[in-house]
């Protein structure tokens, strides 16, 4: 159940998201808009119990997660400023996400699919904590407002709703999103082989995405083509390997 510190941090957060703006988008709006959103969603999981059911596979994700998280401080200053926050979900339909300000929802059912090892469930978070590390979510915003300035206007809420259900502005924002899934994966890729997992392991996440695709070779709207990744991790494992690893 919400606490009431909390309810009252959501409804002044909710304040700052609808008072109309003249001024391009924050960090600090960015990363309130994520909040209330989060926390709709794990509150609504929770009332249909697909939250954090599964004590060991919750271990497990957190584990490795704690690693790459600490990897992800390290590696960039903004890291260190955000209420990290995992939960894991039952929802079928959820494969995995991290918001602004490092708030990540993990699909059970998705690695379950997937059947991940510890190596490959390391590929999928480093690439969910880049989203949130090289503020991706902020910098989409950004790139809506060079493409849209008129919307400069609009309150926070109005321009978050165009982003996620405007279908002009979300194809015109394809190709800037698909560039940040694949620095998200090559950047990830990076930070796990620092955390100190083996670079080539990594790369099992991919080829298992390619397993399951019915289209390998084509573009998804937010996704270069799975067989594109593929190739460009096995790519980057190559590079990774001829460095000598950390710690070795
Ligand atoms: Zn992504």
């Amino acid at each position: 159940m919400p606490t009431l510190h909390s309810a009252i941090t959501v409804c002044s957060l909710t304040l700052l998201l609808f008072a109309p703006r003249s001024h391009a988008v924050t960090r600090d709006e960015v990363i309130a808009g994520a909040e209330v959103m989060y926390r709709a969603r794990v509150t609504e999981a929770q009332s249909q119990y697909q939250l954090d059911n599964d004590q060991v596979f919750l271990a497990r994700v957190q584990r490795i997660a704690a690693g790459l998280i600490a990897q992800a401080k390290l590696d960039h200053p903004v890291a260190n400023e955000f209420a990290w926050e995992l939960h894991v979900i039952d929802d079928p339909d959820e494969s995995a996400s991290c918001m602004a300000g490092g708030k990540l929802l993990i699909g059970k059912p998705y690695v379950n699919k997937l059947e991940l090892t510890d190596a490959e469930l390391a590929m999928l978070l480093s690439h969910e904590i880049q989203h949130a590390a090289l503020e991706h979510n902020f910098k989409e915003f950004q790139e809506a407002l060079k493409l849209e300035p008129v919307r400069q206007k609009s309150s926070f809420l109005e321009l978050e709703e165009a982003i996620d259900h405007d279908e002009t502005l979300i194809s015109e924002l394809s190709e800037f999103n698909k560039a940040q899934e694949s620095e998200a994966d090559l950047e990830g890729m990076r930070m796990a082989w620092r955390a100190g997992w083996p670079a080539l392991k990594l790369v099992g996440y991919f080829k298992k995405l390619v397993r399951t695709d019915s289209m390998t070779s084509f573009d998804h709207r937010d996704h270069p083509a799975s067989a594109r990744r593929w190739q460009a991790a096995r790519q980057l494992a190559d590079e990774l390997n001829r460095i000598k690893a950390p710690g070795d």
